[in-house]
This record gives structure tokens, C-alpha cells and sequence, in this order.
């Protein structure tokens, strides 16, 4: 699922493609990913032009003139991909933004589990709203507040939890914990103040560093751009490119790294390292 730094990738890409720019059509080939009636998003949103982007938590919001936004959602397997031309096909596309010059800004997914609405204000929309502070703008001084709220909340749960902390998923939070040295059976109450010290700047790292290197895979190559494809991007320190893979700890080549689930997902840490 994309998380924040995929979601970085994506507003990078929408900057760098699509904004200031009429929107003569929007199509579908699936309605049901569109929140609310068709025929008001395509309202909306034909003969307006995106004029800024920017991430919030999972949630991709893209301003329109008026105070009015579109707001994404990708859900497990969403993506954007953009081409020069509507002749162009591009796989799973679902919703297409067609500009006034004919290029394509395709949101596209395969299994369709993500979302499209148009919304007035960030405060009343009702799965905005709810979102914590974001991943990377939450002080040291919140996230230890934040930590001493949920004591007794599984660590990897805490960090997933969006209205916590927003912006990281299943993947980032192994990295995260991977990175500080953290067993993620842990409860919050279990981390001294010193370790959640090194939770929260690890938590910065990671993010901070799989921004840049998502948002130069979505430069290099926008057509396959998927977290599953592209886990060797990541230097070789991450556990990005060894989970699912070889299941080596990136750390010790000794190690052999553990598949559980824990807080409901799919986790894979090193029991060496991570105590
Ligand atoms: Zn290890």
C-alpha cells in the first residue's frame, strides 16, 4: 500500500506534470471508486485547472480554483501515471484527467480499493479530519506525549495508527523499527524515554530518505512504479529490499529475519537485532 513516501513521489509528479493546466474531460471506467455522483465530480472539475498538491498523511489533496479539492486515496495497489497523449493506453487506469494540450493523468489501480472525491475544507471532510499529525511535522515533544496517551498500545500499532501519527503503513513501520533496534511486540509502555528518542529520529530518517529515493523512481520510471518492484532502490542497510526476498537482516548476514503478524499485519523484523 502506498505510504508517505509514495505519496511524496505522487504530489512530486503531479507538480512536475499537471499543474496550471484545463481540464477539458474526466472518464472513468469504474464509478464506484468516485465518492458522490459522477456527473458532479466531472462538475467540478472540467474546465478548472490543478494549481497545487500536496500530501497529507495517505491522502493525496490537489487544490482547484474556488477553495474546492480533489482529494485520492490509493488503496493497496493505486498509482498515477502520466502520459503526453490520450492515444497512450496505460494498464489499470481507472480514472482518467484529460487536459486541454492531450495529455493524460491516469490514477490507476488494480484491485480498486482506493478513492476520489471533491471537498471544500480540509476540517469538515470527514476521513481528513480525522488524520494525526503528519509522520514528518510531529515534534519530538507530541510524539513522546502522543507515546504516554497510548501506553499500552502495541508499538508497530501505534506508528500505523492514522489518527496517531499519518503517513506510515505496514511496510515503513517494519523499516522504522527494523532501523531503531526495536522488537515490534512491544507495548509503548515498554520503550524508555531514550528509546522512543531514537524511535522518533529513526522514524524522521527512514521517512526523510524513502522520500527521495520514491521520488526519483516515479521520475525514472512512471509506468512500473510499485513499491513491490522497486525495493532495490533502497540502499542496502534497509530491510526494504530483503523482505518478501532473501530474508537476510540487512545488518548481519548471520541473521535470518521473522515473518509474523503483529497488530494485525504482516511483519518482518530480525529477532537478533531488534530487542
Ligand atoms: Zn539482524
Amino acid at each position: 500500500m502506498p505510504e508517505l513516501p509514495e505519496l511524496a513521489a505522487f504530489s512530486a509528479y503531479v507538480k512536475t506534470h499537471c499543474l496550471h493546466k484545463t481540464i477539458t474531460d474526466v472518464t472513468t471506467s469504474d464509478s464506484k471508486v468516485i465518492h458522490g455522483a459522477l456527473s458532479a465530480f466531472k462538475k467540478g472539475l472540467i474546465g478548472k485547472q490543478f494549481s497545487h498538491t500536496e500530501r497529507m498523511g495517505k491522502y493525496l489533496v490537489i487544490d482547484l480554483p474556488d477553495d474546492k479539492k480533489l482529494a485520492m486515496h490509493f488503496g493497496l495497489t493505486g498509482s498515477l501515471v502520466y502520459t503526453k497523449n490520450d492515444a497512450e493506453s496505460v494498464r489499470f487506469s481507472v480514472v482518467q484527467f484529460i487536459f486541454k494540450d492531450g495529455s493524460v493523468l491516469h490514477w490507476t489501480s488494480i484491485r480498486k480499493f482506493g478513492k476520489l472525491w471533491l471537498l471544500g475544507s480540509l476540517q469538515e471532510d470527514k476521513f481528513l479530519k480525522k488524520l494525526g499529525p503528519d509522520a514528518l511535522k510531529i515534534s519530538l515533544a507530541e510524539f513522546l506525549s502522543a507515546a504516554e496517551k497510548n501506553k499500552s498500545k502495541n508499538c508497530k500499532a501505534f506508528l500505523m495508527d492514522q489518527a496517531i501519527i499519518a503517513g506510515i503503513g505496514n511496510e515503513y513501520s517494519d523499516e522504522i523499527l527494523f532501523q531503531a533496534g526495536i522488537d515490534p511486540h512491544h507495548a509503548m509502555k515498554d520503550l524508555s524515554k531514550n528509546t522512543l528518542t531514537i524511535l522518533y529520529k529513526e522514524m524522521h530518517t527512514v521517512l526523510t530518505y524513502a522520500c527521495t529515493v520514491r521520488i526519483k523512481s516515479i521520475k525514472k520510471n512512471k509506468e512500473n512504479f510499485s513499491m513491490e518492484k522497486d525495493r532495490d532502490a533502497f540502499k542496502a542497510s534497509y530491510l526494504q529490499a530483503h523482505r518478501h526476498v532473501d530474508m537476510v537482516c540487512p545488518k548481519n548476514k548471520n541473521h535470518k529475519l521473522k515473518k509474523s503478524t503483529i497488530a494485525g499485519r504482516t511483519s518482518y523484523y530480525c529477532p537478533e537485532d531488534q530487542i
